[in-house]
């Protein structure tokens, strides 16, 4: 097969793996970054190109949009999908993973486990809001927050408003979550291919931090997790229509309930935690899955 990846930096971990396994399989990769393509969006025929030359003839495009070019890369993947190339996750789930509050939304609609979580526009509302999730301690979250960056715990109601009032003011969107104590500053990330968890590790944050991300000095180490856990990993990635996804879950008193669902989820920590060759899976789900032309929705809706 001829395959696209979608990424900035081909140098990354997790980039450089998903090379080497379509390499390994026989396949033809070509890492494309993702701002330098081009394309005329009006054309009757899509079209894109990079460097120039027009690009045609990829079976498959592996879609690897970092958080902060989102808006762009997804018109990228879109114009991909218009040109019939088969994408490892669609240009629409990606969109709806992207947005923490619309998949939250769907996540609660389907009735998957969620912490309970509100949000408000306006600081004046501050009040209400704690209300809502049973006051402090509570975690407050920016909206377009990654790796644990904007992830604050308001320990008591008077440092939650400060918090809320000084995000607020800076005029970024912020949710306010209940704070899973009992998840003892570790979660669950499921790794979803095509329906099913092929690895599951639990992260655990520093000893000073409640936060677990690898990023933020936490350590991980492979698991085995419930029947309960593994349903509402697979559920929640077919909920929001990705194939490949990294399911984020916190052991509550309740059961898990979900952080947060990462449409291109890294594979250094699980691969790393696991021994397993999820590079691997990926190339392999790719080669059972891509048709040209089969897209669900080709960038509509
Ligand atoms: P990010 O997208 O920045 O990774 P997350 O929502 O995943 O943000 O939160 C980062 C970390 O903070 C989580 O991995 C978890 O360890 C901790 N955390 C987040 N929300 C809660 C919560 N409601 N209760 C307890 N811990 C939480
Ligand atoms: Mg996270």
């Amino acid at each position: 097969m001829k395959i696209a990846m979608l990424a900035r930096n081909a140098n990354l971990y997790s980039h450089r793996r998903i090379v080497e396994a379509a390499r390994e399989r026989g396949h033809e990769i070509d890492v494309l970054n993702t701002l330098r393509v081009t394309m005329n969006i009006t054309s009757h025929r899509p079209e894109a190109y990079y460097n120039g030359a027009k690009l045609e003839l990829y079976d498959a495009v592996i879609p690897r949009i970092g958080a902060s070019i989102t808006f762009y890369g997804l018109a990228v993947l879109r114009q991909f999908e218009m040109m019939g190339v088969w994408p490892l996750n669609e240009s629409v789930a990606i969109g709806r993973s992207r947005d923490k509050l619309r998949s939250m939304q769907i996540l609660a609609r389907a009735g998957l486990g969620l912490p309970v979580t509100a949000f408000a526009h306006d600081p004046k509302q501050t009040d209400e809001v704690l209300r809502m999730v049973g006051g402090a301690p509570v975690v407050i979250k920016l909206l377009e927050g990654t790796q644990g960056i904007g992830v604050v715990l308001g320990e008591t109601e008077q440092s939650a408003k400060s918090v809320i009032e000084a995000f607020r003011g800076a005029n970024v969107n912020i949710l306010v979550q209940e704070f899973i104590k009992e998840s003892r500053s570790q979660d669950i990330r499921a790794f979803v291919i095509g329906g099913k968890v092929v690895a599951a590790m639990q992260r655990t944050g520093s000893p000073d931090d409640f936060r677990s991300n690898l990023h933020r000095g936490g350590t991980a180490k492979q698991i085995k997790i419930t029947p309960e856990e593994r349903s509402t990993a697979i559920r929640a990635a077919r909920k929001l229509g990705l194939n490949v996804a990294g399911v984020d879950m916190l052991r509550s008193n309740h059961g898990p309930v979900i952080m947060e669902v990462n449409s291109s989820p890294g594979l250094e920590g699980i691969e790393q935690a696991t021994g397993k060759d999820i590079a691997g899976k990926i190339i392999e789900f790719l080669e059972e899955n891509a048709v040209k032309g089969k897209t669900k929705t080709r960038g509509k809706g």
